[in-house]
């Protein structure tokens, strides 16, 4: 059996970043951007006002108290947006608003609750020291200054920089299109009526939600049954719209094991063993005539959700153009005891507590009570995998584990 750390290596050879695309703004959200975005402008682009107020030239103020406010004459009113208005001179001001362009000669601005408010003269009861108020060109961000690095994840701060700069299109790594297809003589779409034998087909909804959540475009295919002819021709026809495709069930031993019979004739997938509990029979390779990467996870709920999130999920991230890491993983007190299969890591379904204690360990982790592979229901309260190591097969209530943190819904 290879280890879980080979396969994803394994796994992660079969993709590269998809190749980067120009996207307006608001479509390259949640894309990652392929190269750094220089600013082609400063910003603030021109000295402007933080307040409204009124412009001034502070030297004219240096003696304004409330008992001896200095009274100027008011020649100009810019709203913002105005850029029309003159220099002003030493002994005169502008009544300005927030975001207006300062006038030449200003060099200040005192805001107008230290003012009578005056429109014609106005009456000011403070001094002011140079540069009050005021927004100084290329404060924020200078010309030419990088402003979203390459790499980074187009989130909605990201798109406000982008459109503040100017910006209106970006290049960023597209979402990967994904699509699943579920395999099994027995399943009946959901809301159709269960015939005997026959259960509802649920891995294909798990999946396309946590690709999503993956930040990929996910297309459901459905499932189709176990013929071997049947998935080689459904491939063929979902190829097209695929940047990967990803199957559950027919990879174990049985003797109906379409997928790992139809795809192991192709000679381009591997049918393998990993060393991981649930989810140990795996396939990955390519497919078809641009060697779209497969991989083909188990058929048993759990298995598939848990493969996902230790072999898909990191691929994924490297198609985005992200690192493919893994998931994250804290410490935590076992708050129940655990066994695990010799020779295999298993990754039992949890829920992640945080919590402070006298031990000072800040995480409890709590094991649900049905961890078989078939045993769909705890997943829904799941928000982490237990690890239990290769060498180990049972830990006490009490022992510190590690824990990996699945990713929140969003
Ligand atoms: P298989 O790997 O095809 O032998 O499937 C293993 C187990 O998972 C069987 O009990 C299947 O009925 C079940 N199973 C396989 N695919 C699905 C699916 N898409 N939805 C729900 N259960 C499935
Ligand atoms: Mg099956």
């Amino acid at each position: 059996m290879k280890t879980v750390e080979q396969h994803i290596s394994d796994v992660l050879r079969l993709v590269e970043p998809l190749e980067p695309i120009e996207l307006d703004l608001l479509r390259a959200h949640g894309g990652v951007l392929a190269e750094p975005v220089t600013s082609p402008v400063s910003l603030p682009g021109f000295d402007n006002s933080s307040m409204d107020g009124y412009a001034v030239v502070a030297g004219d103020l240096a003696e304004a108290s409330e008992d001896t406010p200095v009274r100027l004459p008011v020649v100009a009113d810019i709203p913002a947006g105005d850029a029309s208005a003159g220099a002003i001179r030493a002994g005169h001001c502008a009544r300005i608003m927030t975001g207006a362009p300062l006038p030449a000669g200003a060099d200040a601005v005192v805001p107008v609750e230290w003012t009578d408010g005056g429109q014609v003269n106005v009456s000011i009861n403070r001094s002011v020291r140079v540069g009050n108020a005021v927004r100084r060109r290329g404060e924020d961000v200078e010309e030419q200054a990088t402003v979203v690095r390459s790499g980074v994840r187009l989130g909605s701060a990201e798109l406000g920089v982008l459109a503040a700069v100017g910006c209106s299109s970006v290049p960023v790594h597209p979402r990967p299109r994904v699509v699943i297809l579920s395999t099994g003589e027995e399943l009946v779409e959901p809301g159709a009526r269960l015939g005997p034998g026959q259960i509802y087909e649920s891995n294909s909804f798990m999946l396309t939600g946590a690709v999503r959540d993956a930040g990929c475009e996910a297309y459901r295919h459905g499932f189709i049954g176990d013929d071997p002819a049947a998935i080689l021709d459904t491939l063929d026809d979902v190829l097209l719209q695929a940047d990967i495709v990803l199957t559950t069930g027919g990879v174990s031993m049985g003797s109906y094991d379409v997928v790992k019979e139809a795809l192991s004739r192709l000679g381009t997938v591997r049918f393998e063993k990993v060393a991981v509990q649930p989810g140990k029979p795996q396939g990955a390779g390519t497919v078809g005539e641009s060697a779209t990467p497969i991989l083909t996870l188990p058929g048993n709920p759990v298995s598939a959700f848990v493969s996902f999130q230790l072999f898909v999920r990191p691929v994924l991230r490297r198609m985005r153009g992200l690192p493919p890491e893994p998931l994250p993983s804290v410490h935590a007190r076992l708050l129940a005891p655990v066994t695990s299969p010799q020779g295999r890591r298993s990754y039992l379904r949890s829920i992640l507590e945080y919590s402070r204690d006298a031990d000072g360990a800040a995480y409890t982790a709590a094991p649900v009570a049905r961890q078989g592979s078939h045993q769909l229901s705890a997943l829904a309260e799941t928000n982490s995998l237990v690890v239990v190591p290769e060498s180990v097969t049972e830990l006490a209530e009490g022992s510190i584990v590690e824990v990996v943190q699945l990713p929140a819904a969003h």
